[in-house]
């Protein structure tokens, strides 16, 4: 099978959509460019699919739904812990392609990819524990409760983590019982279409796994499908809008997974070493484009000099260069527009007033990636709280520091916004920091380390980051629904409506 995706590796290559277990035409030539981030040329197209495309999508996983809830969660599970099999057994390859599409240093890529076939392993393992209750109740009754799945569910993924984030929501829905229907971002299409095609690799039934390709308007057509019954979006917060305003109208449940601005606490008792080793990782890792990427650096004033000093060195001799390169530690972002966006908002943290004390010098990159979305890893210092850094996601290899000197003045900083998603602090008294963990607004808090993921660690964020969960039995019963079952079990019938009535 690595054959399909070295098929996928070549330039040029559109084998169309995935729906139905095969790949498909689309209903018009429409297409989308997809450019590879670290040179900047064309590196494929895909469909841009219409609402024909993702109607035909919809239908397909309506047509598997029926079968595939109806297998025994065991059976399920087997096909699930076979689609992992698959996708390890491909991991170097998957990992190949996900690195040329988004950038992504191929030591990261591998790393990440490592992983993610746990996430089929634990959802299709916990589906078996899922147990109903039985209640003995007042008037003679028993109360049984069954969870079933929604039906046909839209999965609207970003470009960031194409595979990962897709696993982890594709795993939990189906290992519920239901069938998706993806739309990954059109900016970085490939991998999902390739997963979709090893999921029947690995013997899922057609229909279960489908992907429509195309932009924003292909994912809004496909939240306004009538057979769709959850959708779970990860990406920005005003797309987030959108599309919980479009479920809202349609009473459909949702996970909204969204936008952040990560503080990281440094308390003055940190082991100083270890925090500028793990922060750089929470930085700068896929370019600074996760979600929870360290963005807003808090620093106590006893430390502050020493970790700008350090943190700022460590950053300037970060490797950049090209992806596939094992010595490469950091890629490019992902566009034109990412770059734009990074430079804007230096140009912007430079007006007002912030000091830059890494990523002034400029890149030296071969001649085949001068053209390449790179951007230095960059430091400011002295970044204060009016700032537009301080405040807004760069979603970019762009960091703000500032100084604090106690530790209500941390979490009065760390609070700051309107989002609430990672926050890392690091102290070596624990109990100080658990006291923080408490105080600080966010829905994944690490203490003494940053990003640390697996699939029984809740994920999922709060206000402008969204609501639901990934991860864990939270992510797995949000893709079902409990149907109470109620036996009579006392003797005879009631008769409410006895009598002749008062008119006889
Ligand atoms: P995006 O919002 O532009 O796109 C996400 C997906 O939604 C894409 O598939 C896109 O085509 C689709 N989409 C866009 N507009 C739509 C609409 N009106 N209706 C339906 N679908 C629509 O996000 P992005 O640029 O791909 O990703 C970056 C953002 O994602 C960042 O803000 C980042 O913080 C966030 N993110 C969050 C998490 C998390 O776990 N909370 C993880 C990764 C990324």
């Amino acid at each position: 099978m690595t054959s399909l995706i070295h098929e996928f590796l070549k330039p040029g290559t559109n084998k169309g959509m995935f729906y139905g277990g095969q790949f498909q035409k689309p209903h018009k030539s429409d297409v989308i460019e997809v450019l590879n981030p670290a040179t900047a040329e064309l590196f494929t197209t895909v469909p841009n699919g219409t609402a024909d495309d993702v109607q035909a999508a919809v239908t397909a996983a309506r047509s598997a739904f029926g079968s595939w809830s109806e297998l025994d969660p065991l059976d399920r599970s087997r096909h699930l812990h076979a689609f992992a099999d698959v996708l390890r057994a491909n991991m170097s390859a998957l990992a190949l392609l996900e690195s040329t599409i988004t950038g992504r240093a191929i030591r990261e890529m591998n790393a990440q990819m490592a992983r993610i076939p746990e996430w089929l392993e634990y959802f299709a393992s916990i589906a078996i524990g899922l147990e109903g209750e039985s209640n003995v109740v007042k008037g003679g009754y028993v109360t049984m409760t069954h969870y079933e799945p929604l039906g046909p569910v839209a999965l609207l993924t970003p470009w960031n983590h194409p595979i990962l984030i897709l696993v982890k929501k594709l795993a939990a829905a189906l290992a519920a019982g239901n069938t998706c229907v993806i739309k990954p971002s059109e900016l970085a299409p490939v991998s999902p279409l390739v997963l979709a095609a090893l999921a029947s690799v690995a013997g899922l039934p057609d229909g279960v796994v489908n992907v429509v390709t195309g932009g924003p308007a292909t994912g809004a057509a496909l939240c306004a499908a009538d057979d769709i019954h959850y959708i779970d979006l990860t990406g920005g917060t005003s797309t987030g809008r959108k599309v919980a305003s479009l479920a809202g109208e349609r009473l459909i449940r949702t996970t909204m997974e969204l936008g952040g601005k990560t503080p990281i606490v440094v308390c003055e008792d940190a082991d100083i070493k270890g925090a500028i080793a793990g922060t750089l990782f929470a930085a700068f890792v896929a370019s600074g484009q996760t979600c929870v990427s360290g963005a807003r650096f808090l620093i106590h004033d006893k430390l502050y000099d020493r970790f700008v000093e350090g943190i700022a060195a460590r950053a300037e001799q970060i490797i950049i260069g090209d992806p596939m390169d094992e010595t490469t530690q950091m890629g490019p972002v992902i566009s034109q527009k990412s770059k734009d966006r990074c430079l804007r908002m230096i140009a912007q943290a430079k007006a007002d007033g912030a000091k830059m004390v890494a990523g002034a010098r400029p890149l030296d990159l071969p001649d085949d990636f001068a053209n390449g979305f790179y951007v230095r890893p960059t430091v400011f210092k002295d970044v204060e709280k009016h700032h537009e850094l301080f405040l807004e996601e760069v979603f970019g290899p762009v960091i703000s520091i500032t100084r604090f000197n106690d530790d209500d003045e941390a979490m009065e900083m760390a609070n700051m916004g309107a989002f609430g998603l990672g926050v890392s602090i690091w102290s070596r008294d624990i109990a100080r920091a658990h006291r923080l963990s408490l105080k600080v607004r966010g829905g994944v808090v690490w203490l003494n380390d940053h990003h640390r993921n697996d699939p029984r660690s809740v994920w999922g964020g709060l206000r402008d980051s969204g609501f639901g969960k990934e991860n864990g039995w939270d992510a797995l019963r949000a893709y079902l629904t409990k149907k109470s079952v109620i036996v009579r079990t006392a003797a005879g019938h009631d008769d409410w409506f006895k009598g002749e009535g008062r008119y006889g």
